[in-house]
């Protein structure tokens, strides 16, 4: 059985996040999804690491699960930290780097460590006033199997490639401890398809989960793993790029994704890549820099032209949140409570969500979905729709079933009134 993978999460205890992050939530949350590996999230943290040593016991190698429950969901050891430090030609660099671990003996031994790097208990996403590639050592140090990712690779802001603080190369950044950096992770707003432009990265493994900051996001990104159900065997698939062990990537639609184009967004100013540089890099409406998007970066970098495709890469799926096809199909908005009410229905009669993503047939869906519903899972899946690009912070606008659709479909139904 394939086994999906959710490793980046946080807990209550990082900042901006919601204070429903506990660990009974991710659970709860990993089984409406689908998810069979979650991350615990924020081990750095010391009365999350708390939570983590009463509420969890080890079970397979490497994996814990939750005490007293007969849930087959296991949790992983895993969280984030920022590294700010100047890099060789002199410039602040700010970097987020995710952590797996494969013991509680493991993560005490860092926490023990890393308490004398900053402030462990302020925050569930610490900060560290030390170079990315002293972290890297030392992890290392600790246990050969601790994984260091860089997280959400390609975001403008606390990222390694990102427009702002970022680097334009691997070896740039982590220096001497560069071989050690196996995967990493694409982040909302790029897919591997994308990565892959960029021949520098052509070693590195594309790995993906949702940066959860609330229960509803987790599972919005996951790696699918074809191991045994062990931390080191996932660890190994990561690191050896193997297609049995690391099956595939479920992404977002990168134009989904927060920081895909370029542009302001207090301006309400979407810039493309070519756009941008065509305008010199100056906002049209207040005349100051513009923030710039994934898109943008990975053009900068890649070498390949963009149709370009790795015979042998792993293979990914594009996907949206359940939540964003019930509001363009029933034309609500996301968090309403028909949006709402309407998820939990379908997730009882046809769940979890990624099976209904993915998986369950078009005869099921269009007896349980609303007709519309159905319609635009469909679409997803064979990728006819379209998507107005997120840029700065907001959100992309998917867009399976046009206005004019709903109003088609719903004026028969009218007039019989
Ligand atoms: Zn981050
Ligand atoms: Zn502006």
């Amino acid at each position: 059985m394939p086994i999906i993978a959710d490793l980046h999460v946080h807990s209550r205890y990082a900042q901006a996040v919601s204070p429903r992050m506990t660990l009974a939530e991710l659970l709860r949350q990993a089984e409406i999804k689908g998810v069979d590996v979650i991350g615990t999230g924020d081990f750095t943290h010391p009365l999350h690491f708390e939570a983590i040593e009463n509420e969890l016991e080890p079970a397979e190698p490497g994996l814990l699960r939750m005490r007293n429950s007969s849930s087959r969901v296991r949790f992983l050891l895993s969280t984030e930290v920022c590294s700010i430090f100047y890099s060789k030609s002199r410039q602040e660099k700010r970097i987020h780097t995710l952590l797996l671990a494969p013991s509680l003996e493991s993560v005490r031994e860092v926490n023990r460590e890393l308490a004398h790097w900053g402030h462990l208990e302020e925050d569930g996403r610490p900060t560290f006033r030390r170079h990315a590639k002293d972290l890297v050592h030392f992890l290392r140090s600790v246990h050969p199997d601790i994984l260091a990712i860089p997280a959400h690779a390609w975001t403008p802001w606390y990222s390694l490639f990102g427009s702002n603080f970022g680097f334009n190369s691997i070896e740039e950044c982590f220096e001497e401890e560069t071989p050690f950096i196996h995967a990493i992770e694409t982040g909302l707003d790029s897919d591997p398809a994308m990565v892959r432009r960029v021949p520098q990265l052509d070693g590195v493994a594309c790995v993906s989960f949702s940066d959860a900051h609330s229960p509803e996001k987790i599972g919005r990104e996951a790696t699918i793993f074809g191991t045994a159900l062990d931390y080191h065997a996932m660890v190994r698939a990561i690191r050896e790029k193997d297609p049995q062990g690391l099956l595939r990537t479920l992404e977002t639609d990168s134009r989904y994704g927060k920081y895909f184009w370029d542009g302001h967004r207090k301006c309400g100013v979407a810039l493309s890549p070519a756009e941008t540089r065509r305008r010199k890099h100056l906002c049209p409406a207040c005349r100051s820099k513009v923030t710039v998007g994934v898109a943008h970066r990975i053009e900068t970098l890649a070498q390949r032209p963009e149709d370009w495709r790795e015979p042998s890469a792993i293979p990914f799926q594009t996907i949206l949140p359940l939540e964003e096809i019930l509001a363009n199909s029933l034309g609500r908005e996301t968090g309403s409570k028909a949006v709402e009410t309407e998820y939990k229905r379908l997730i009882q009669a046809l769940g979890p969500e990624l099976k209904i993503l993915l998986e369950v047939s078009e005869s099921d869906l269009k007896l349980a979905a609303h007709p519309l519903t159905a319609e635009a899972v469909l679409a997803l899946r064979e990728k006819n729709y379209s998507v107005v690009p997120g840029y700065d912070g907001a959100w992309g606008k998917p867009e399976m079933i046009s206005e004019e659709r709903r109003l088609v479909f719903t004026r028969p139904q009218m007039e019989m009134f």
